[in-house]
């Protein structure tokens, strides 16, 4: 089921992405070479804790891992895209952090994920970066009023395209809002013109994520952590995007440092 909310409602959500944007920011900044990815989450947790939020990953615990998680943020690095489980890894130059993080505040909820390089880049990455980028941006473009949801989905797709790269279609983006997972399914590959009608009020998380050189994952032992099926590098960009009267309103905006 699909619930489309009030403007009073989106307001609450935005309050919520504020911060997600904000603290997602910061720990941008706190990714540097040397630091333990336990470190970007004990300081997750504990910002988390000052503002009174609530995690939607603590206790998450869907039918793909292997018992409930207990962090607020996935860590994925290099070849690991999504749902990367923070553990004690100290960063290294060069490596690839995406970060995602979805919490509650009030009731309402905000997910919103980025990639950074520590330390020095391999322009490889940062084209690979660059590309769930231009895709997210391209993807909250489509999601105008009256359009429909293919129109979402087929801009990334488009944009992966354009780059040479996969998209895998088992994970993508999702509706949003009282939980982290609502209806309706965002993938990121699709049709332009099809689907489901974008309707004020539709709340959606839109989150591209592409591996360097295939379209295939394979899960670690634990269930959590998805990596590249071939070991290449990998990222992910995430908003929470509502669909207005007057276009797309990204709720999760990130302050520019
Ligand atoms: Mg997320
Ligand atoms: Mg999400």
């Amino acid at each position: 089921m699909i619930e489309l909310k009030s403007a009073q409602e989106i307001d609450r959500m935005a309050i919520t992405g504020q911060f997600v944007g904000e603290l997602l920011a910061e720990l941008s900044g706190v990714a540097a070479v040397g630091v333990n990815l336990m470190d970007i989450e004990h300081h997750a947790r504990r910002r988390i804790a000052e503002r009174g939020a609530e995690s939607c990953y603590w206790d998450y615990a869907p039918s793909f891992g292997r018992g409930p998680f207990r962090n607020v943020l996935c860590l994925s690095v290099n070849d690991a895209v999504l749902h990367g489980l923070p553990h004690d890894y100290v960063l290294r130059d060069g490596d690839l952090l995406s970060i995602d993080m979805a919490v509650g505040i009030d009731g309402w909820v905000a997910d919103s994920a980025v990639s950074v390089i520590a330390g020095t880049p391999d322009p490889a990455d940062l084209r690979l970066i660059e590309a769930t980028e231009v895709a997210l941006a391209a993807a909250i473009a489509a999601a105008q009023p009256g359009g429909r949801l293919g129109d979402v989905c087929a801009a990334i797709g488009d944009v992966a395209g354009s780059y040479g790269y996969g998209v895998n279609g088992e994970f993508g983006g999702h509706g949003i809002g009282r939980t982290m997972h609502e209806d309706p399914h965002v993938a990121n590959t699709g049709r332009a013109g099809r689907g489901m009608r974008l309707d004020p009020g539709l709340t959606i998380a839109i989150e591209p994520w592409f591996c360097h050189s295939t379209n295939k994952i394979r899960y670690d032992e634990d269930g959590w952590t998805i990596r590249s099926a071939d070991g290449s590098r990998t990222a992910h960009s995430e908003h929470t995007v509502a669909i207005t009267p007057s276009g797309p309103r990204v709720l999760t905006g990130r302050p520019t440092p």
